[in-house]
């Protein structure tokens, strides 16, 4: 052979490895999109309140799991354990409008696949006659109105993600039906009220392929749940992973709890 045989052969080789890359290449494209569409990785969740409590342990759970997690923090200065599990920590407060504008405008153009409301207050008035207003119209704010301005701002976002779930977490004392021992009041309220925004929520949002949830994740102990509660974060946050993670379109506006239990409104 001489050394434009040579050349040939090596030409030849080269355009058919070429055109065997410009086969392979739509179905490299496509195993890439399927895995992304069905398994966890590299999908994007956005966690309110994650720098303590439930919040935290959504984020080192989600994060654990390969997803990229987006954590938000009042005071993201002070958020070191949250930063510690590879999130990135951005600054929002739920009762702020002109926070969230720039939560969202950070955001602008990154698609997030699932966006969980989880920042939340409990306060503690048992009686009628121990309502304090201020306290009462803090925890609508920042329980039932903070999850819609949050929601509202990153439709956008989430339209652009693969996943389309919108989680809100509410609580067992938010069901009208189980409510035998009365109390709580405040608390209550809002996060029904925050039950019902879901509700409406799925509704709008439900034809686009949205599956919006409402989940209870029990009683756990955290600074809210305080050291008597049975469950640990760990616990807990599993379990609202799995239900999460089964969820299917005819589930849309459902109430869950953590265990995978459906509750009565
Ligand atoms: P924690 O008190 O431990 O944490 C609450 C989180 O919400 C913190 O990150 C806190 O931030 C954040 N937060 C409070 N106010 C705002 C605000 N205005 N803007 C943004 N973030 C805010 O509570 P849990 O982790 O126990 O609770 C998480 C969710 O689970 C809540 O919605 C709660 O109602 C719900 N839940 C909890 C139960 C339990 O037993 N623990 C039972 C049922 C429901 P910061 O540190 O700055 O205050």
């Amino acid at each position: 052979m001489t050394i434009r045989d040579n050349q040939l052969l090596v030409g030849k080789f080269l355009s058919s490895l070429a055109a065997a890359i410009l086969c392979i290449s739509p179905l490299a494209n496509a195993q890439t999109d399927a895995k992304d569409a069905t398994g966890p990785t590299r999908h994007t969740v956005l966690i309110t309140g994650a720098n303590r409590g439930i919040g935290l342990e959504l984020a080192r759970q989600y994060a654990a799991a390969g997803w990229r997690v987006i954590g938000t923090a009042r005071k993201p200065e002070s958020a070191e354990e949250l930063g510690a599990t590879g999130a990135k920590v951005m600054q929002l407060d739920v009762t702020d409008q002109a926070s969230v504008d720039r939560l969202v405008q950070d955001l602008a153009n990154q698609p997030i696949d699932m966006l969980i409301n989880n920042a939340g207050i409990q306060p503690l008035m048992w009686k009628l006659d121990e309502v304090d207003f201020d306290e009462f119209e803090r925890a609508l704010s920042v329980n039932a109105v903070g999850p819609v301005r949050v929601t509202r701002g990153l439709v956008p976002n989430l339209r652009s993600g693969k996943v389309r779930k919108v989680i809100n977490i509410t609580t067992n004392l938010s069901s009208i039906a189980e409510n035998t021992e009365g109390g709580f009041y405040g608390y209550r309220e809002s996060k029904a009220a925050l039950n019902m925004f879901n509700k409406s929520l799925a509704v709008e949002l439900g034809p686009d392929g949205f599956i919006c949830i409402v989940l209870n994740p029990g009683w756990v102990r955290t600074d809210l749940g305080g050291p008597k509660a049975p469950l640990s974060v760990e616990e807990s946050v599993s379990g609202m992973r799995r239900v999460i993670e089964n969820l299917s379109p005819e589930d849309n506006g459902s109430f869950w709890t953590h265990d995978g239990k459906q509750m009565a409104w």
